[in-house]
């Protein structure tokens, strides 16, 4: 999408033209994406990546892609390099190397020194019990800690031995000294460092103490020359601390902290955590499941940057809150796929065919466009044999009214072949069909029959020169509009039971035995399906359903 367009709705995007126009904004727009490695990202993240590569494409600046990796025991070199994938398929080119908030530790070690030496930290020997009995509560200031005063060169000592593993984990900690009566329960005397005995997957056992996020995010920003750092609103009483630190230490620059909403989208989870839960208790089978709504997730579903991308661009950067419909995001899918996705045929419930009056053992190959509005898109050429498959549900023996499909002694088009009819049925020995026994006119490829009109046009393919396949088809992960919505109500509770459907055994076109992999088919009246590399194995392909053509689901679930 287009600056212009874009404009209208990114308040950020708009705040930052008008520092530019009134000359308060000189020299390059940097950003950063942040994430971290605590989990794979998720279609929140989207946002917040599109809003921060946007805003630096659209001034010409630049974005880092920083893992802020202050949380040893909870991060991972797994988590690491899939972030790192996702951002990269999402067609994001960050500047320079990926950075890490780890390398930047020795310069946060000395900023904390340098915030001790101007008495403006101090080593802190309460207890977490005792830290938070101090700290008061929204109605009430809190209390000086006893550890407030400490001589600085006790402090540098202490801090040093820290840093030197000559205390216990959890022992001690450094604290800024700013206000414990302040209304802003940040910023009474947050935590800037605390000891963990842990190895870190950057920095290996180098490093006993590991900064506190608060200290070390305006930090990094700062050494990355970040003029905007945008984060979602739950930080918004986090600012003032993030001045605090720039304010008080010798920051190479000053980065401005600007906060947006962050993205709720019904029947959806945007939790890292929560969707751990997912995987590490088996609701799914792994972070990239296509019912996920990761990034890795979606993509293997058959969602596309392209789709992504216009969704974040839709919903727009503002500053209240909300949920967004998921239906929006389905749609965003549809809208590029329906643009670009090659067609091809896939019967689900495959019912033989035989056409009666086409000789045996002869055949035809049929030419059909591989896109009906965009010709550029080439042919595709498919095989008319004289047993075909059509789905079981395009049969009625008693048809109801208005039937636009095959009945008894009825005509239909078969897509992009003959018209042909229907006279016989065979069953099996339990009275199932089996069998429709039909008769094509030959005079109707392309062409209207004489005489008669056929009663709609349903998918084939061969029976004999077509390909077996399984598909996966998703229906959402939960049945509740806002699953974590209820603190007291575990929402895996609102798991959809019948969040996916496996169908066997589908026959779909000879072509898709080489189906593509960059980017999703349309099945004709089926809907949207990707390839899954992951599970198709030698024998046949898989593919997964990425989205149906239209939107069924509200009506049918209401
Ligand atoms: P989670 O709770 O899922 O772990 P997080 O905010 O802790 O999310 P980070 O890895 O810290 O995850 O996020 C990296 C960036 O993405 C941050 O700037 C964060 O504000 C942003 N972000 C995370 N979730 C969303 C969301 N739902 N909508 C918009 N931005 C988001
Ligand atoms: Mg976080």
């Amino acid at each position: 999408m287009s600056a212009e367009s874009r404009k209208a709705n990114n308040f950020i995007q708009n705040l930052i033209e008008e520092a530019i126009a009134s000359g308060q904004h000189q020299g390059k727009v940097v950003t950063r994406f942040p994430p971290e490695p605590n989990g794979y990202l998720h279609i929140g993240h989207a946002k917040s990546i599109c809003l921060n590569f946007g805003i630096a494409e659209t001034f010409d600046g630049q974005c880092t892609l920083r893992f802020d990796d202050t949380n040893p025991e909870k991060e991972s070199q797994e988590y690491i390099d899939a972030i790192t994938r996702d951002v990269s398929w999402l067609g994001c080119e960050w500047e320079g190397d990926v950075r890490f908030a780890s390398d930047y530790f020795d310069a946060i070690y000395d900023f904390a020194v340098e915030l001790i030496e101007k008495g403006k930290a101090y080593v802190c020997e309460l207890t977490a019990e005792e830290m938070n009995e101090y700290r008061g509560s929204l109605k009430e200031p809190g209390r000086d800690s006893p550890h407030r005063d400490r001589p600085i060169e006790d402090n540098l000592r202490l801090f040093r031995e820290m840093r030197d593993g000559k205390h216990e984990g959890g022992s001690l900690v450094l604290r800024a000294k700013i206000d414990m009566a302040s209304p802003n329960i940040n910023l009474r005397d947050p935590i800037l460092y605390r000891i963990r005995y842990a190895s870190h997957h950057q920095t290996g056992d180098t490093w006993c103490i590991y900064p506190m996020y608060d200290f070390t995010h305006p930090i990094s920003d700062a050494m990355e020359g970040v003029t905007h750092s945008l984060c979602t609103l739950e930080f918004e009483d986090h600012r003032p601390l993030y001045d605090w630190v720039i304010d008080n230490i010798s920051a190479p620059c000053k980065p401005r902290q600007i906060e947006f909403a962050r993205l709720n989208l019904n029947y959806t989870i945007t939790s890292k955590r929560k969707l751990k839960r997912l995987v590490d208790e088996g609701f799914v089978e792994s972070w990239d499941d296509p019912r996920m709504p990761t990034i890795s997730g979606m993509r293997r579903r058959g969602y596309t940057p392209q789709s992504l991308r216009s969704f974040c661009d839709m919903i727009g950067i503002n500053k209240a809150g909300g949920t967004v419909d998921v239906g929006m995001l389905e749609h965003a899918i549809r809208e590029d796929l329906n643009a670009r996705a090659p067609r091809a045929m896939c019967v689900m419930r495959p019912l033989k065919v035989t056409l009666t009056n086409y000789p045996e053992g002869e055949g035809e190959t049929l030419t059909l466009p591989v896109h009906p509005q965009d010709p550029e898109m080439g042919t595709r050429e498919v095989p008319w044999t004289r047993t075909l498959y059509i789905d079981r549900e395009d049969f009625a023996e008693e048809p109801p009214r208005k039937w636009k499909r095959l009945a008894p002694d009825q005509a239909v088009r078969l897509r992009g072949g003959y018209v042909m009819t229907c006279k016989d049925i065979v069953r099996d020995d339990s009275g199932e069909i089996v069998e429709l026994r039909c008769e094509y006119d030959p005079a109707t490829l392309g062409v209207n029959p004489e005489g008669y009109k056929p009663n709609g046009v349903i998918h084939w393919v061969s029976a004999e020169d077509s390909v077996e396949a399984d598909v996966y088809l998703y229906d959402r992960l939960f049945n509740h509009e806002a699953p974590d919505s209820d603190k007291d109500v575990d929402f895996v509770t609102h798991i959809n039971s019948e969040n996916l459907v496996v169908q066997e055994g589908v026959r779909v076109e000879k072509s898709l035995a080489q189906a593509r992999n960059d980017i999703p088919y349309q099945f004709e009246r089926e809907g949207y399906f990707f390839l899954d590399e992951l599970r198709s194995g030698t024998d046949r392909p898989v593919f997964n359903r990425t989205v149906t053509l239209r939107d069924s689901w509200a009506k049918a679930k209401k």
